[in-house]
């Protein structure tokens, strides 16, 4: 089954783009079109990986992200933040917030790739695999 993709996103444009590209990688893509409805959907669907974009009306990115990594039973799926906003200290604030990326728009379809790519690859699934056998054999 392939991985699942939360894009939280307003801009039909950028919903559009990424849903075009991550079907054709084969990963699903559930869609939220503001903060809120991205947290109800992270805590129902428990995606794999969440797009989140800063600039989301009800709820920002900030908030949702914050809330999401406040939860338990959901704070470990990694979250990218995607955003126009080119302001200083922006960074700082996602990450502050709990996102593991920052990816700027125009998406760069490349840079995007590679980092959904860092978190849902095969290689990650090894990663923990082989932490988990570390593990057992210390026990
Ligand atoms: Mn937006």
């Amino acid at each position: 089954m392939g991985k699942v993709i939360l894009m939280a996103e307003d801009d039909t444009k950028s919903l559009k783009l990424i849903r075009d590209l991550f079907g054709v990688f084969g990963y699903s893509i559930i869609e939220a079109t503001d903060g809120k409805r991205a947290i109800e959907l992270a805590k129902t669907k428990k995606p794999d990986l969440i797009l989140m974009d800063i600039q989301l009306p009800v709820m920002n990115g900030i908030e949702a992200t914050m809330m999401i990594k406040a939860d338990a039973t959901i704070r470990d799926i990694p979250v990218i933040a995607v955003t126009a906003n080119a302001m200083r200290g922006d960074e700082e604030r996602v990450f502050q917030a709990g996102c593991s990326e920052y990816i700027t728009k125009p998406i760069n379809i490349q840079t995007l790739l590679q980092t959904v790519d860092k978190y849902l690859s095969s290689s990650t699934s090894i990663a923990k695999i082989a932490q988990k056998r570390g593990r057992n054999e210390k026990s």
